[in-house]
């Protein structure tokens, strides 16, 4: 059973090991942890719902409690302490396209806001539930999930959108193919949502991000449904698909996708490498992209991420040893870590893993054996540790943006720093490290995790949070990095986008969504 209050499934945790909360302890002070609402007591405090009766349509208190947020910081925080503002009015679980816009018509006729909901991962506001006069039904598309076609001749396979990533994974796998699309919350986010918002998978550099496995689809809006053929290619003006690609549940709910699948590649390997310091790490990076060897993944950590993660791994005498190999081949305390993926044929990946090990071997690239093997095992257990450290006092977030090469070091030295002093003059300290995860030939993405201590209250954890985000979009907009590189908008960079977009932008998307959706019948208030 999924977790109502925190990440993944009842059934899997992973405690801070002793060894982890003593660094977290040492480096921003002891954690002492808030007690957490329980469900029945959120329960109690739903009001009745404001939505006539529809026959797809629950009104059911739990149902309305675990579709009001999504998995934001600011959501947990309302979520654990139970103070949650507002909740949809009824939640509904359509099956097909007649159903959506049945419900697109009863929210009409009602004078309802909809709020179309996939996995329910978005981490920037996407799905919540703002308060207001008119009431809120939340379209949950998880009964959206049947394969419609495959063609092995074409590459292309067609799902109902809201299935989730593991199902999607399995029902290709068995036909012999991949989407090859795995964001972090692979588990539980779905092909809908990954679309609407741009979403990048750990694998993108190989298997294409998003915006290149998306081929056409359907998509019902208030103004009637819009059909995307799947051309392989195209010159007929501007490409609907761009609509919406990023469009945030605001131009109508996408009911079908087809997708170019690829066939399950012979072999998948992940290695480990270290690099004497960051300098030579980054340099190496930027080298393999462009070189255009046929990399899966590549995401290197900074020194001080390396230095993190392996101090926080809970097994210090594996790192000692680990420390004493590198040590021996010219890594020391600058270490950067680098998980470089490949995949594809017995040969192909033999061939790209030796032009990879070669490139990174000129910049003092060392490979440790299994570590790789380990990382790919573990790939989607990171975020279980949000849990952990909350459970333990602790708050865990991350930040994203992108930017050049050139003008990585300038961003990444202004993001961390902001994030660092934030909450100086409340005399708390903040660790903040970063990784590249995402990298292009003429730039990367930056991916900073930062560590505080939660408030004395729910306000007081949301104000040292707001401090901390606020600083790093800040930094992020003026030292020349985009407000996010892959989270989405939502509400949280709403704020942030008019630097970026410009005013004629920020029209032009309102109009775009305006001609879709004349009377703001959807997700009002994300994205602009
Ligand atoms: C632990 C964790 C790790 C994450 N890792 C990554 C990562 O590696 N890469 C990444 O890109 N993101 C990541 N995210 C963010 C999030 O998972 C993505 O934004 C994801 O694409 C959201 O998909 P979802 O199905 O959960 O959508 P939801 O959160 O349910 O919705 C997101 C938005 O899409 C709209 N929407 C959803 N489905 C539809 C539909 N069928 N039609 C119209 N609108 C729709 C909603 O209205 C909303 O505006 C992570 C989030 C968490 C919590």
């Amino acid at each position: 059973m999924r977790r109502w209050n925190g990440w993944g499934h009842t059934d899997v945790s992973y405690p801070l090991p002793d060894t982890t909360a003593a660094v977290l302890a040492e480096r921003v002070g002891p954690g002492s942890a808030p007690r957490d609402a329980l469900l029945a007591e959120v329960a109690a405090s739903v009001p009745p719902s404001r939505l006539p009766p529809h026959p797809l349509v629950s009104t059911e208190p739990e149902l309305r409690i675990r579709h009001a947020r999504g998995q934001s910081f600011p959501d947990l925080i309302v979520l654990r302490s139970g103070r949650v503002p507002a909740f949809p009015d009824g939640v509904a679980f359509p099956r097909s396209a007649e159903d959506v816009r049945a419900l697109l018509s009863y929210a009409r006729e009602v004078g309802a806001r909809l709020i179309p909901y996939g996995g329910g991962t978005s981490v920037v506001g996407h799905v919540n539930v703002e308060p207001g006069d008119a009431p809120v039904l939340t379209v949950s598309l998880e009964r959206l999930q049947q394969l419609h076609s495959l063609s092995e001749e074409d590459r292309l396979a067609t799902f109902g959108a809201g299935i989730s990533g593991p199902r999607l994974e399995q029902t290709l796998n068995v036909r012999g193919y991949t989407l090859g699309h795995f964001p972090q919350s692979f588990e539980l986010s779905t092909l809908g949502g990954w679309i609407v918002t741009r979403s990048r998978g750990q694998q993108s550099l190989g298997y294409g991000r998003i915006e290149n496995l998306f081929a056409g689809g359907r998509l019902e809006s208030p103004a009637g449904t819009m059909m995307l053929p799947s051309f392989p290619a195209s010159a007929t003006g501007p490409d609907l698909r761009e609509f919406v690609l990023g469009s945030e549940g605001r131009l109508g709910i996408l009911t079908e996708a087809t997708v170019r699948i690829t066939p399950t590649p012979e072999r998948e390997d992940f290695h480990a490498l270290f690099f004497p310091d960051w300098e030579r790490a980054r340099t190496a990076v930027r080298e393999l992209v462009q070189s255009g060897a046929a990399l899966s993944m590549l995401r290197l950590s900074t020194a001080q991420e390396t230095a993190i993660h392996l101090a926080l791994s809970g097994h210090p005498r594996m790192v000692g040893l680990l420390s004493g190999a590198l040590a021996l081949r010219g890594v020391g305390a600058e270490g950067c870590m680098l998980m470089l993926g490949v995949s594809g044929s017995e040969r192909a990946v033999e061939h790209s893993r030796r032009t990879a090990l070669g490139i990174a071997g000129r910049h003092g690239g060392v490979r440790m054996p299994t570590l790789g093997q380990k990382w790919r095992k573990g790939r989607f257990r990171a975020p279980y540790l949000r849990n952990a450290a909350w459970e333990r006092g602790w708050g865990l977030d991350t930040v994203e943006t992108a930017t050049s090469w050139s003008n990585l070091p300038r961003l990444l030295a202004a993001v961390e720093s902001a994030l660092r002093e934030a909450l100086a003059d409340r005399g708390e300290r903040v660790l903040a490290f970063t990784h590249l995860s995402h990298v292009y030939p003429t730039g990367s993405n930056l991916y900073t995790t930062f560590v505080f201590r939660l408030g004395h209250d729910a306000d007081d954890t949301h104000a040292r949070w707001l401090a901390l985000k606020t600083a790093a979009s800040r930094a992020m907009v003026a030292h020349g990095g985009t407000i996010s590189h892959q989270h989405g908008v939502g509400t949280d960079h709403r704020p942030w986008l008019e630097a970026e977009k410009g005013q004629l932008g920020i029209s032009a998307i309102r109009q775009m969504f305006g001609a879709f959706d004349p009377t703001g019948l959807l997700n009002p208030g994300k994205l602009v």
